[in-house]
């Protein structure tokens, strides 16, 4: 519906292109010739949608807002586009189309829009990544029937019984991440990694994952963290891939929270780097929602030795991975990790910065495998150290090796389980057949009280 909305608004636009060019293209101010807008992004989300100017230096801009019909004016009298930048028809209920007017003194970006909606905008410096931006948030009007919805929805996950893992793949929209010399993003395959993990926890009986993003779009650490506790959460695992000044390196790491200690080089410069992409999150934004979140001394300590313990069973599956080297489980002081009081995590999956670890992640079936370890690892650690009132008694996941002569039906007596939690399991069917020397994965004795 609101598409259908957008589109016409999209079309009665048009039919005003002409009169915008006459009425905005009014300015006088001399324009130095080297001042460029190279490229304009923009990303939807749940929440809101970002649009982002991409700038050779920074520049001196205005916003301003227009009526009949709604629209957002970011005129630079000094501007010019690079040629290559044209308009944009987005279509997402709250962002119609982004025109681009080469004025004869300036640069002019209009935002066509259903309506004009809460909205910000502010400057941006380079960085390692991007260079000098202006960007522009526009804000979603969620009704309070909608959020009502939301929240009842992740509050119906968070009372299914079932035990919540969150899966948060790092970074997203205006946020890439490190890159591959050919341009493959690590938002990309933070993303993709991490829905190929939920489709691995799902398919254990009793588990569920639930991802912070399931996009390209910006999501601020506050939020990933409202996910986390709102759907219920029992743990945390964030998905990012690595990069190095040398291409070298290359692998996996496991990082979990310390807050002191020895901590080797490396880490500390990518903490650095992880955390100065996730604390942009949103420009300015203040975690004092989350204070009281943060640990207590007690607490956190309590919270840093599952989660390294949760690390162990995760370094436990990716040490049996042929594909890509495990290079340890290392410290680090991360944001995402210092404000959940949830044994969390964060994986660095490869090295997009070293050509083999690259040829790997452009492979589905080798990122497959990953993500299945990955997903073992967290189910096996949950099933070791149940959550408090989550009805699981401790238990432990072995792996079977099929031996000569085996059926489902022998393995699954020998360890007290059934064979359709067996099948579950590891993604079979009952008609399978089983071959010696396959490796089966088993939980023997998960024991689910029947008290409240
Ligand atoms: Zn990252």
């Amino acid at each position: 519906m609101i598409r259908r909305s957008a589109a016409v608004a999209v079309r009665f636009l048009v039919l005003s292109v002409i009169l915008q060019m006459v009425s905005e293209n009014t300015y006088a101010d001399a324009a130095p010739a080297s001042m460029q807008v190279r490229n304009i992004r923009y990303y939807s989300g749940p929440d809101q949608t970002r649009v982002v100017l991409d700038l050779n230096r920074p520049c001196n801009y205005q916003v301003s807002e227009r009526k009949d019909p709604d629209r957002i004016v970011i005129d630079i009298p000094s501007g010019r586009f690079s040629p290559g930048v044209k308009e944009v028809t987005v279509g997402d209920g709250v962002l119609a189309r982004i025109r681009v007017n080469r004025l004869k003194k300036g640069a002019q970006v209009v935002l066509d829009l259903p309506r004009v909606p809460e909205y910000k905008y502010y400057t941006l410096g380079p960085n390692a990544v991007h260079p000098d931006r202006i960007v522009i948030d526009l804000k979603k009007s969620i009704t309070k029937v909608e959020r009502m919805e939301r929240e009842a929805r992740a509050e119906k996950v968070a009372n299914s019984g079932d035990m919540i893992v969150i899966i948060d793949p790092g970074h997203g929209g205006s946020k890439p991440g490190t890159s591959s010399r050919n341009g493959l993003l690590e938002k990309t395959v933070a993303l993709d990694i991490s829905r190929k993990i939920k489709a691995a926890v799902d398919s254990y009986a009793g588990f569920r994952a639930v991802l912070t993003r399931s996009g390209d779009y910006d999501v601020s650490l506050a939020d990933r963290i409202k996910i986390a506790r709102s759907h219920g959460g029992c743990c945390f695992v964030s998905i990012h891939l690595n990069g190095a000044p040398s291409s070298r390196p290359r692998g996996s790491e496991i990082y979990y929270l310390s807050v002191e200690g020895a901590r080797d080089e490396n880490s500390v410069a990518l903490e650095e780097r992880e955390n100065m992409i996730l604390e942009m999150g949103e420009e300015g934004e203040v975690l004092n929602d989350d204070i009281e979140w943060i640990l207590g001394d007690w607490g956190r300590k309590e919270a840093m030795s599952q989660s390294f313990a949760l690390s162990q069973s995760i370094a436990g599956r990716l040490k049996g991975l042929r594909s890509v080297p495990f290079r340890g489980i290392k410290q680090g002081n991360f944001v995402i990790l210092r404000n959940l009081q949830k044994p969390s995590v964060l994986v660095e999956v490869a090295f997009l910065t070293n050509r083999n670890d690259v040829s790997l992640m452009r492979k589905d079936k080798i990122k497959e495998e990953y993500a299945e370890a990955i997903a073992a690892g967290i189910v096996e650690y949950l099933l070791a150290n149940p959550p408090e009132g989550s009805g699981i008694s401790p238990a432990k996941m072995l792996t079977h090796t099929v031996s000569r002569g085996e059926t489902l039906g022998l393995i699954a007596q020998r360890y007290g389980v059934t064979v359709s939690e067996i099948c579950d399991l590891n993604g079979i069917q009952r008609s399978s057949t089983i071959r010696p020397g396959q490796k089966l994965r088993v939980i023997r004795k998960t024991v689910r009280s029947t008290g409240s």
